[in-house]
């Protein structure tokens, strides 16, 4: 019953353009060269008297073996029959490889229907932008406990996985999802969050956590050009496990995009709460706090269109609050919350008038009304805040001296505020979350990170460079781990390695002296605009401020600036860059392309793009010329021994692995490589051992 409940509350969202790749991985987080987490060895010497259930033809002795598996008979590797007209469903059996094979393979599936491909154990799918029934509770029960490769390739089976290896391994695991904005990272976040809810759920703590997403994704998510929901932080989500329940869930979340508070480029908005709170607040609620519809105010309306088609934020309103009532958001907090909100807003509407004093150029405040609407809302002093945003203070030994600051200057301390509001507000909601489900005792995890996608638009900045920062980071850790991996096979795969870290490394200053420089990322190369670092930098919440919010009559807020004050004193000063608008030069074309995408169109020129920047053929390459599976001797036969009907494992090495290998699966020659301690195999036969054990089991 409870099952269905958290199945139906899925919210999809239908208006998408963008068609994009994502790529899955899987990582165990400790020790990251293997990341087949094999059982250890258990304790204990080998009997010397040990019964090796072979006789010397080396058959099993008895014919059990013949009655349990006829896999000598299988058509391919694998357990099930797959249709020609499907295409592959592991690229890494493609028997030529080149960008236009995986092209055509997965333009093959995505014809039919068929999202998701695998190359060995990672998952690449391809965003359909329309809901297909795979998901529902009939699929989890298809996936719960059944190895890669026993059901056609799904996230759920590597939701799966992960969490097989983390009960038998008893190790930690990651799930990585990558891939450009708009490719379906967080509706896939969301969707392996579910699969373990549904099956390892216990009451309330996991319907918290699956609330706990739409919450943080209304303040932390907004309309770009590319992706009408798009993720503007980087989330890393931790889900505990303990005996196979969930006991609690840590979400850490990085770097939102603060601008967007204050600024939206065209056709972009602000962050999606701002427009449901305005369209969806009772209306006493909406007088108490002045508000009026979104196109009149200057931080809602700059991106020229304040609705998205295909999404009610009123109706989206409503679900925040019944997800606020489930994560026990009192109605102090709920009224705290939207009366800051609703003070940034008003603060946005605050100008200013220039004016010359002592042939100074100053800025004085055009819009008293919205001062005393924002003093009122966070309960402080209207000249006290009107003061700070217009004079910044010297302190002197002896006194205090007020220097008028100029429009631009007041602009940017008005923002400046409205910035700090906001993301204080963000952190304390992802705290107050953590803190109802934070694990009550140790335990193993599965961890999933859903960061940005890669960003090149017509004006990169700040923002755009932090990114696509991280998203090279995060490549860069893929490729150090797929090579690592590796090593044992073909070194032109190093080779590639050092051509992907050089790559990234470069930096190209531009041939006139133009306030801009270009990284030449994995994904290609994006010109930054860098526009006057602010000299005093208001990012950084001066003391005035600071002061003014801790002595407000407003608990919450007091509380968001000294907790603030607090934290600041024990981190360095950092620096901003602001954003300028910049004309495009290079990536208009490219946005106006996604922008032309329909739902279910596969548009083969921008999939092989991202093929090629997504490292997906290199990826392919390697798991199909590796041996990414390497398993010690005795861990090997002692896995595995069950499945010859032994109760006790061979002595460990490397000739009785090739036997039981030889036994198990129809080997062809280079299938597999004895190392000195280790078994190398490859993943398609790695696959076969694994669920044929769980058969066993
Ligand atoms: P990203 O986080 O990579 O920027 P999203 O997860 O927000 O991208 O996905 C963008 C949009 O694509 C979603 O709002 C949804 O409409 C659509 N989408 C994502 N994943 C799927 C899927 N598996 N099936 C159908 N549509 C999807
Ligand atoms: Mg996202």
């Amino acid at each position: 019953q409870e099952t269905d409940d958290v199945w139906s509350s899925e919210r999809l969202l239908p208006h998408q353009t963008v068609q994009n790749l994502t790529k899955w991985s899987m990582y165990r987080d400790e020790d990251l060269i293997d990341p087949h987490a094999p059982v250890m060895p258990e304790d204990g010497e080998h009997d010397a008297d040990l019964e090796w259930a072979l006789d010397r033809e080396g058959e099993p002795k008895g014919n059990w073996y013949d009655k349990m598996y006829s896999i000598r008979s299988l058509p391919s590797m694998r357990y099930r029959e797959q249709n020609e007209e499907d295409g592959l469903e592991d690229m890494t059996q493609l028997e030529e490889l080149h960008e236009g094979s995986v092209l055509v393979n997965l333009k093959r599936r995505f014809d039919r229907d068929l999202i998701y491909t695998y190359i060995g154990s990672i998952l690449v799918s391809v965003n359909p932008y329309r809901m297909f029934n795979i998901y529902g509770t009939d699929m989890v029960l298809q996936y719960n406990g059944h190895a890669l490769g026993e059901n056609p390739p799904h996230l759920f089976a590597i939701a799966n996985v992960s969490y097989v290896r983390l009960r038998d391994a008893k190790q930690n695991q990651c799930i990585i999802i990558s891939g450009e904005s708009g490719s379906g990272k967080t509706e896939a976040t969301k969707l392996v969050l579910r699969y373990l809810a549904a099956i390892h759920h216990k009451g309330n703590i996991t319907h918290q956590i699956l609330e706990a997403a739409p919450l943080l994704e209304s303040f932390g998510n907004a309309k770009t050009v590319r992706n009408d929901n798009s993720s503007r932080f980087g989330k890393y989500v931790e889900i505990f496990l303990e005996e196979g329940v969930i006991s609690g869930a840590i979400t850490s979340q990085y770097l939102l995009e603060k601008s967007r508070i204050v600024f939206q480029a065209k056709d972009e908005r602000n962050y999606h709460i701002f427009y449901e709170m305005v369209a969806g607040l009772p209306s006493k609620q909406r007088e108490s706090f002045y508000l009026q519809e979104a196109e009149t105010y200057y931080y809602l309306n700059q991106g020229g269109n304040c609705d998205i088609p295909g999404k009610s934020d009123s109706d989206d309103f409503l679900r925040l609050l019944s997800a606020m009532e489930i994560l026990n958001f009192s109605a102090e907090d709920q009224d705290s919350i939207f009366r800051v909100l609703s003070s940034i807003l008003h603060l946005g509407n605050v100008f200013f008038e220039r004016y010359e004093a002592d042939s100074q150029e100053t800025a004085s405040v055009v819009s008293a009304r919205e001062i005393r609407v924002v003093a009122e809302l966070l309960q402080i002093s209207p000249e006290a805040l009107q003061r700070s945003i217009t004079f910044k203070v010297m302190e002197t030994m002896r006194e205090k001296i007020y220097t008028p600051l100029t429009v631009e200057s007041a602009v940017d301390a008005r923002d400046a505020v409205a910035k700090i509001l906001y993301s204080l507000l963000f952190n304390w909601l992802t705290d107050r979350i953590n803190n109802l489900v934070y694990p009550k005792n140790e335990a193993l995890s599965i961890s999933i990170l859903d960061i940005y996608g890669f960003e090149d638009l017509s004006f990169n900045s700040f923002e755009q460079l932090c990114i696509n920062y991280a998203n090279e980071y995060l490549q860069c850790f893929f490729n150090k781990i797929v090579f690592k991996e590796e090593q044992a096979t073909d070194h032109t795969f190093l080779q590639k390695c050092h051509y992907h870290h050089g790559n990234s490394a470069l930096y190209i200053k531009p041939k006139m002296p133009l306030p801009e420089f270009t990284i030449k990322h994995y994904a290609g190369r994006v010109t930054y605009q860098v526009y006057k670092f602010l000299d005093k930098n208001y990012d950084q919440v001066r003391q005035e401020v600071l002061e003014l919010f801790i002595n407000s009559k407003n608990k919450m807020v007091a509380n968001l600036f000294r907790n603030h004050a607090d934290s600041l004193s024990h981190l360095k000063k950092g620096s901003s860059v602001t954003r300028r608008h910049q004309p495009s030069t290079v990536a208009a074309k490219f946005q106006q392309s996604l922008l032309e995408l329909e739902p279910g169109i596969f548009d083969m020129e921008l999939v092989s793009t991202q093929l090629r920047y997504s490292g997906i053929l290199e990826t392919v390459r390697i798991r199909k010329e590796g041996y990414p599976v390497r398993i010690p001797f005795g861990v090997f036969l002692n896995r595995y021994k069950a499945l010859l009907g032994l109760k006790e494992p061979p002595p460990p090495d490397g000739e009785n692995c090739v036997f039981m290998l030889k036994k198990l699966c129809p080997i062809r020659a280079g299938s597999y490589q004895v190392g000195v301690t280790k078994i190398f195999i490859k993943e398609e036969v790695h696959q076969i051992l694994e669920s044929k054990r769980d058969r066993v089991q």
